[in-house]
């Protein structure tokens, strides 16, 4: 069992990583913000409150993040990929105390090809499936591969929301990824990759600490 944190600036591919150790290895992938829009397609209390944080790229307030996170890892099976969490240095000592991890992963992008990569997202509106219409094209335009659904850009994916993003990633998330680094349980992988060789890295970063995938 192994407990993992990706971390990149948006549009690293953290997410599509993520899937991958889900796919192979069975780890519970475990994407805060894919909850946080979940509970908002469902107009829960949870979506209702954090609504507005989300359209306007702000953070949502640590206490109900911490909620949703508690929620979900009651439902965790065994080892875990968190992505999107902890994004702040309060957030980071959190999951240190309740939920503490084998290793956290850096994937590092430039903030130019995050907004480059992040304006050019494609999101399924029915299964959520991640698309890019620079390098993971669908096979036809604005359809789902998988189950056919409309693919449309996330509403948060406007160049405004994303400069405060990246932002919020340099003035918060740094401090988070700094944690990690001092309590040495930080790797850092260039994203700028392909993902089945990023995939790779990731895999090989694991051996190289013995952290056993199965
Ligand atoms: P993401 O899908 O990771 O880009 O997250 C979408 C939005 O969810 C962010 O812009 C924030 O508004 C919110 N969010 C996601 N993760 C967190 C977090 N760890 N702390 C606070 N807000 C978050």
């Amino acid at each position: 069992m192994v407990d993992l944190v990706f971390m990149g600036i948006q549009g690293s591919g953290k997410g599509t990583q993520a899937e991958l150790m889900q796919e192979r290895f069975e780890l519970f992938h475990i994407n805060i913000g894919d909850e946080f829009r979940w509970h908002i397609k469902h107009s829960t209390e949870t979506g209702e409150k954090v609504r507005y944080f989300i359209e306007n790229g702000l953070l949502v307030p640590d206490e109900i993040v911490f909620n949703v996170i508690d929620k979900k890892m009651e439902t965790c099976p065994k080892g875990f990929v968190l992505d999107g969490f902890p994004r702040n240095i309060a957030q980071a000592e959190y999951l240190n105390k309740h939920y503490p991890i084998d290793l956290a992963i850096l994937f590092l992008l430039s903030d130019e090809k995050s907004m480059e990569r992040l304006l050019a997202r494609r999101i399924c509106t029915n299964c959520h499936a991640d698309f890019n219409v620079l390098f993971r094209q669908p096979k036809v335009e604005g359809i789902c591969d998988h189950c056919g659904g409309k693919l449309v850009m996330r509403s948060d994916d406007n160049e405004e929301a994303i400069a405060k993003r990246i932002q919020d990633f340099h003035n918060q998330t740094d401090q988070a990824i700094e944690y990690f680094r001092k309590q040495g349980k930080l790797r850092v992988i260039d994203a700028d990759q392909k993902p089945d060789v990023i995939h790779r890295e990731v895999v090989r970063v694991l051996n190289e600490r013995h952290i056993s995938l199965s």
